[in-house]
């Protein structure tokens, strides 16, 4: 290495300077120089006077990569007012670790300072001595996520032809293609029997109506009766109804289920036994117990003794207003996959119901009404089961309407023959929530900022395999579906893995980093961090040192933390293996004003921060996928799996 400038600070006469470099390039005594100043425009036109020398303006690792490779640039000046000092090493490291195709591969440099920056004489070689104990070459350290392809593609998938990609519409099939393309085009084979692809099997379910009727009277949906969807028996016919008071079975103490018969109708009203001061008979101290609130919880004693559905009567007010909240609910499409069974609570029919209509159907009985019912309530004994002289019968029109979508894979094979069937998985979910009210929703950061970025650590990881740098492990990089459904598409690929789950070393998974939130309004190099360190210390401390030893990114972990309200930990794809014990990270820049809003567009992202955080993840993917041991599962997680 020549240096033809100054090691300090001061101002030199840049052409004398720019005319030496120069020289020792177009006299092949250097092969490539480096000239810093000002807005570096003087000292580009002074060296390509030379012959031999082409020289060329750059301000991003990026165009300093492209210089050399496309430009075959053999001076890159770098304009020092406008570049700082860690992206002009960045630069001079990206511009010397790549080649213009045939070009030498010999690195003699002559370079000079300018103005000012003297640390950059010696940095990018004592920088590039700390990172080779992972993965055996240097190039490493140099690979940079490229903003313009990553810029290319999402105003592709942003873009409103693709229709907000949601599952199973013509715009997430689009995508779906668009991605297949990609990876065929950067030299990926299918992986998956010939395909890119894994068949999601997915099911739509609406209510489109139904009645209830007791004694010939009707009682029609949304206008006299709630319901919970997603009901399992669409019919009932003359079930014998019981009026149950409370619905609850505490122990002996409290059983309101005593003769009650197999197969009837439970009616119960809400809320727990009080006494006249408004304390709970249930507890102890007369505070409330866990009835109060807990529908769900009546709801399986009432599976548990047998009853056909759960009829619960409210206040006439509080009906009206369920009713305008819960409307839209009841009518709503939900999607599942196909062949899910439903995990949470009971899957008992469950109907809300007029005081006045229970009221109605109470008349004549041994209750009375729901008012007598109290009174007895207030003696401090749980009324006995009544059964009313009235059949129960209902059916509801609800349809199911099954398709498919698709997860695409694109899998690079490990170089170690002894590690190779071990798989690194990085995920993003490509779909979004498409077209609302005529709006369409683009999802440029969520989670098109993720997707773009797994193309492009694809291609990276790619270019250098095709240079015969193979990760030691194979790396699946998966742009999965129905993220926005629920995480329906990697929920399936964890049920029917490609390649086994014990065999799965971790998962990075990136969902909306294009952004900054408000908690970093001034400065947007940072990134959360979420899940690294809950089941491996491994995977936490490689993590942080691939930041160190890289980008420097300020690694947030506000929303790791287990009391954290908003629980981004079961929000992303990465959940799904975390569930199965596989250590996770999830990346993600946080909320903004533009979350699932039709003004989440590619106008809005940040992508220098967004390459950076790419790198951050190229670096953690690269040591993952390449150091001797796996990370090692060795801790409790604190955020159970059993939410
Ligand atoms: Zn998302």
């Amino acid at each position: 290495m020549l240096n033809r400038g100054t090691d300090g600070p001061e101002s030199v006469d840049y052409p004398d300077h720019a005319h030496a470099v120069s020289e020792d390039v177009s006299s092949e005594q250097a092969e490539l120089g480096i000239l810093i100043c000002g807005s570096a425009n003087g000292v580009a036109m002074t060296a390509n006077k030379h012959s031999n020398v082409r020289a060329a303006i750059a301000w991003t690792p990026e165009i300093a990569e492209l210089a050399r490779q496309h430009n075959n640039a053999n001076i890159l000046c770098i304009p020092a007012r406008f570049v700082s000092e860690q992206t002009a090493i960045a630069m001079v490291d990206a511009f010397f670790s790549s080649q213009f195709e045939g070009g030498r591969h010999a690195r003699r440099v002559s370079k000079i300072a300018c103005m000012a920056l003297t640390l950059l004489v010696g940095m990018p070689f004592a920088m590039r001595g700390q990172k080779e104990n992972v993965g055996s070459y240097p190039q490493i350290h140099n690979t940079h996520l490229d903003t313009t392809q990553m810029h290319l593609h999402l105003s592709v998938l942003a873009s409103d032809g693709f229709e907000g990609r949601e599952t199973g519409q013509p715009g997430q099939k689009r995508a779906a293609m668009y991605l297949e393309a990609y990876y065929q085009n950067i030299g990926f084979e299918a992986c998956n029997g010939g395909s890119f692809f894994q068949d999601v099997p997915l099911v739509d379910t609406q209510i489109f109506g139904g009645w209830v009727e007791v004694e010939g009277d009707t009682l029609a949906l949304i206008d006299d009766f709630l319901l919970y969807p997603g009901l399992e028996v669409l019919q009932l016919e003359s079930k014998p109804m019981w009026f149950l008071g409370y619905g609850i079975q505490e122990g002996k103490a409290w059983n309101n289920y005593k003769k009650f018969k197999k197969g009837g109708v439970a009616i119960v009203r809400e809320g727990e036994p009080l006494n006249s001061e408004g304390k709970s008979f249930l507890t102890e101290d007369g505070s409330e117990s866990s009835w109060a609130k807990s529908l769900n919880q009546k709801r399986e004693v009432a599976a548990d003794f047998g009853a056909s559905a759960v009829v619960v009567a409210l206040e006439d007010a509080e009906f009206d207003m369920r009713k305008s909240r819960m409307r839209r609910w009841i009518l709503r499409k939900s999607t599942s996959l196909n062949a899910a069974v439903d995990g949470d609570g009971s899957d008992i029919p469950t109907f809300f119901v007029r005081a006045s209509v229970v009221d109605a159907w109470l008349e004549g009985s041994k209750a009375g009404s729901l008012a007598e019912h109290l009174t007895q309530v207030s003696k401090g004994k749980a009324s006995k089961p009544v059964l009313l002289k009235k059949p129960f019968s209902m059916a509801i029109d609800q349809r199911r309407f099954p398709y498919e979508a698709e997860n695409v894979l694109a899998f690079l094979e490990g170089g170690d023959p002894d590690l190779k069937d071990e798989v690194l998985v990085i995920t993003s979910h490509y779909d979004h929530v498409g077209i609302i009210e005529d709006e369409i929703y683009n999802g440029a950061d969520d989670d098109g900022s993720g997707t773009v970025t797994v193309m492009e650590l694809a291609r990276q990881f790619q270019k250098l395999y095709q240079k015969g740098m193979k990760p030691r492990r194979s790396v699946l990089f998966m742009n999965v579906v129905g993220e926005e459904k629920g995480l329906l598409g990697s929920q399936h690929y964890v049920e029917n893995p490609i390649f086994p789950l014990e065999n799965t070393v971790a998962n990075l998974n990136v969902d909306m980093i294009g952004r900054v939130d408000e908690a970093h309004a001034k400065d947007e190099n940072y990134v959360y961090l979420i899940g690294s360190d809950k089941l491996s210390t491994a995977l936490h401390e490689l993590s942080e040192e691939a930041n160190r030893t890289s980008v420097q990114l300020a690694l947030d972990y506000t929303f790791n933390e287990p009391d954290d309200p908003n629980r981004y930990y079961y929000r992303s794809d990465h959940y799904n293996f975390a569930k199965n014990n596989i250590p996770v990270i999830f990346y993600f820049t946080g909320v903004h004003e533009d979350y699932h809003q039709p003004g989440d567009d590619v106008e809005k992202i940040r992508f220098t921060k967004m390459s950076k955080i790419g790198k951050l993840i190229f670096h953690t993917a690269w040591d993952i996928a390449n150091r001797d041991e796996r990370p090692a599962v060795d801790k409790v997680n604190d955020f159970p799996s059993d939410r």
